[in-house]
């Protein structure tokens, strides 16, 4: 195993055998090394530096109905807002305040905040904040209204594929939405030149590690600038309501294949991560993440941006809470990075 690991970390490719060996393997040491060796590509990177990104849910509002998603337009008990252009303005500069350049606006694809109302939106953030990176994570839009996001300033754009199996894609979504449709836009968002950030849930229902594998050959092909993987956790208003979470230590395992796989790309050691698991946000980091995400919302609607059961939105999940963060990352010898952190090509140490 720690061979194959050396030689994954050498050449960054790996058989689908190998592949399947890592991901089921139950000898400690393996995994050990694994992490380790993925925890020493990202430090020859980034060192110990962690880029935060300041995360704005803009709106709980969604037409979509994914099976999973707390806030799936058939849950009719979630508290629905979308908060005004003023209130993300704010949001952006207490963010700016607190040291964040990079701005992240996620949402349910919303049809009131429409495209000319994001593209606005994202023009004036771009023209008060030059110096910082705009990135979107609002779904799937026709490519002109990307263009035009890009072109008014957005610099990146987060959109997980989910799942690259078409019919296991149909099992957490329902027939309206497509998986072709999904992956077009990945490659839309590339085209334009978007820094493009794509990934999965770990452990959602259905999910074989043969899904997984095909998972990583589609991340091979598209050559993302981000990866977002975090646990499926379930939500108790979805049909999804019973299913069992994902697994921490495939989700651990995983970041460092891919920081493995693809050393320069940045990965966030997700909220899903740190709500599944007390020292989830650590222990990702220790693994090859090197990115986290503080929710900047406002306090008092993060409760309704209720994806899945206790998401962590407070305390070093939170902007205000950067002091805590800044101690956890300390404990484990790393601290935040102010920069921008855009994603670079780096020459492998
Ligand atoms: N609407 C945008 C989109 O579809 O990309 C962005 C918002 S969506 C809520 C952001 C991500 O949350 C999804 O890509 C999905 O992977 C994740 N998510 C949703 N429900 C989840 C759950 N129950 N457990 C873990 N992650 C979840």
């Amino acid at each position: 195993m720690k061979q194959w690991i050396d030689i994954l970390r050498q050449s960054h490719q790996i058989s689908d055998e190998e592949l399947i060996q890592l991901l089921t393997c139950t000898d400690a040491d393996s995994i050990d090394y694994l992490h380790r060796q993925a925890q020493e590509v990202a430090l020859s990177h980034f060192g110990y530096n962690i880029y935060i990104r300041g995360l704005i849910e803009i709106s709980n509002c969604c037409r979509n109905d994914c099976y999973y998603c707390g806030i799936r337009k058939s849950n009719t008990n979630v508290d629905r807002y979308r908060l005004s252009r003023e209130q993300i303005l704010e949001c952006c500069a207490q963010g700016y305040k607190l040291g964040f350049r990079t701005f992240v606006m996620q949402g349910g694809e919303d049809r009131v905040q429409n495209a000319d109302w994001l593209i606005a939106t994202v023009k004036e953030i771009r023209s008060n904040y030059p110096d910082c990176a705009i990135t979107l994570s609002l779904g799937e839009m026709p490519r002109e209204v990307y263009q035009q996001l890009f072109e008014v300033g957005a610099n990146r754009y987060l959109l997980r594929h989910e799942t690259y199996d078409e019919k296991h894609y149909n099992q957490l979504h329902p027939k309206e939405m497509s998986f072709d449709h999904r992956i077009v836009s990945l490659r839309t968002l590339k085209e334009i030149g978007f820094q493009t950030g794509t990934g999965i849930m770990v452990g959602s229902p259905g999910q074989t590690i043969a899904h997984i594998i095909k998972d990583i050959r589609f991340m091979e092909e598209l050559q993302p600038q981000m990866i977002g993987i975090g646990p499926f956790i379930p939500h108790k208003d979805t049909p999804f309501a019973q299913a069992q979470a994902g697994s921490v230590e495939l989700t651990l395992r995983l970041i460092s294949i891919f920081r493995l796989m693809f050393p320069s790309t940045l990965i966030p050691s997700t909220t899903a991560l740190a709500s599944l698991s007390k020292d989830g946000r650590e222990r990702g980091i220790l693994a090859g993440a090197n990115v986290v995400m503080p929710n900047l919302s406002p306090v008092d609607q993060r409760k309704n941006y209720s994806l899945y059961n206790n998401k962590a939105a407070l305390g070093a999940e939170s902007a205000e809470g950067l002091k805590l963060l800044s101690l956890q990352l300390e404990k484990i010898g790393y601290h935040i990075s102010y920069d921008r952190g855009d994603f670079r090509l780096h020459t492998t140490i």
